[in-house]
């Protein structure tokens, strides 16, 4: 007998056939003696047509009531499934998130999963039942609805089968497993047997949405094994575990691009110290977070550029921030968010020499313009122009042999 966190994806549950045919994997797993903790999404397209709703009420929608309304989407995939089961003469059972309680902290929509009851799921447990919880959401200790955030549903899995402790945490989702690329974008992309959990970290921060990040943020920190696998087909999935395992002949082992940043430039900006300071301090107090920094000196050496990145959702509040700010002196400033993020990640690169020069020729053969940079040891940022990214990607597939 093993304890198992299974988590079904949107798409998994997307139909009712689909449910019947998740509750049947469901059953087997049963069958087979294994204690089952079953973690759903909502179907998929649901929590966006109900945020459609509520910006159809306001755009400036009450976050304690979108998160009311966002979370009733895993509510019905929860009951749906305990039914499917139940059909099938299995024992299960839903259980809303203030009725096991699972405890949240942190604000409304973005909320942080820190505690779990566990009594009564494991006696249910140990009685044979199939407990199905919805992922996403939580309650907070004042004991309202909360959500932890878009793909959350990887995080609440990952959190129960921390504090269950169970023997394995199985995502199950609508590709094979982790690919070098995003395979709906990239047809010629591969699956990735075994990934550690440091490149899986930096693939899904930089747009790999397979796993959410803070979900792998957290099976990092405990130590959680995780495996990605189909809904759909039989084929074995992607292993994500500690590094310890990883094999390391391969320089790169996956492209992720992302389209949710901005590019902004202040030209003209005095050169002296304290200026980098008063330009990014509003911004700071703002929570609009920085991701890379370029400064140029100009001719002049008198007054410098800087551009910098952020998330193309912060755009409008940085804007403001500029308007209003008398405190930094510049002579322009301009705004682009038509730009991509593309990344190599890999955590063969450290020791594998030419592989920044690589992926800046392979660019540049492309005639792709790298508008800024970033790095760390195992992956390697570039801001393009938007309509390049998908050549940009195959490009990278290509040269880092991939394909
Ligand atoms: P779920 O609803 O099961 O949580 P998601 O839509 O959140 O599924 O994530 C799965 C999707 O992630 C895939 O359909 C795929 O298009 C996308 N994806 C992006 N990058 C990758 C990658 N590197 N490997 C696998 N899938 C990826
Ligand atoms: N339903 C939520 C979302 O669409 C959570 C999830 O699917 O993981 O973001
Ligand atoms: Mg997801």
């Amino acid at each position: 007998m093993v304890k198992k966190v299974l988590k079904f994806g949107g798409t998994s549950v997307g139909s009712i056939d689909r449910i019947q045919h998740v509750a049947k994997i469901i059953e087997k797993e049963h069958k087979n003696g294994n204690q089952v903790i079953v973690v759903v999404s909502a179907m998929s397209g649901k929590t966006n047509e109900l945020l459609n709703l509520s910006q159809k009420i306001s755009n400036n929608f009450s976050k304690r009531e979108l998160d009311v309304l966002l979370s009733s989407g895993e509510q019905i995939t929860s009951a749906l499934l305990a039914g499917a089961l139940i059909n099938l003469n299995v024992k299960a059972k839903s259980y809303l998130n203030w009725q096991i309680p699972i405890i949240t902290e942190g604000e409304h929509t973005n909320a942080r999963i820190i505690n779990i009851k566990t009594n009564e799921i494991n006696e249910y447990l140990k009685k044979k039942g199939v407990a199905i919880i919805p992922g996403f959401q939580g309650i907070s200790t004042n004991g309202d609805i909360t959500t932890i955030g878009r793909g959350g549903s990887d995080a609440s899995a990952v959190a129960l089968a921390k504090i269950f402790k169970t023997d394995f945490c199985e995502i199950y989702t609508d590709v094979d497993g982790v690919f070098s690329s995003d395979p709906k974008k990239i047809p010629i992309a591969k699956k990735i047997d075994k990934i550690s959990f440091d490149e899986m970290l930096e693939l899904s921060s930089l747009g790999a949405k397979v796993m959410q990040s803070s979900a792998v943020q957290t099976a990092m920190i405990y130590d959680i094994p995780l495996e990605v696998k189909s809904t759909f087909t039989n084929r074995e999935g992607t292993k994500i575990f500690g590094q310890d395992n990883i094999d390391y002949t391969k320089s790169v082992t996956g492209v992720a691009y992302s389209k949710d940043d901005a590019k902004i430039t202040l030209i003209g900006v005095e050169d002296k110290p304290g200026v980098a300071a008063n330009i990014f301090e509003p911004l700071n107090e703002s929570q609009v977070n920085v991701d890379m920094v370029i400064q140029n000196i100009s001719s002049d050496s008198r007054t410098t550029d800087v551009t910098f990145t952020i998330k193309r959702d912060d755009l409008l509040k940085t804007k403001d921030i500029f308007k209003k700010n008398n405190n930094i002196n510049f002579e322009k400033i301009t705004y682009n968010d038509n730009v991509a993020k593309l990344s190599i990640v890999g955590a063969g690169m450290v020791t594998t020499p030419g592989v920044t020069y690589k992926m800046f020729r392979a660019l540049a053969d492309e005639k792709i313009n790298i508008l800024a940079i970033s790095t760390s040891e195992i992956k390697l940022s570039v801001i393009i122009n938007e309509e390049n990214i998908l050549n940009a990607v195959k490009k990278l597939h290509t040269v880092f042999d991939l394909d």
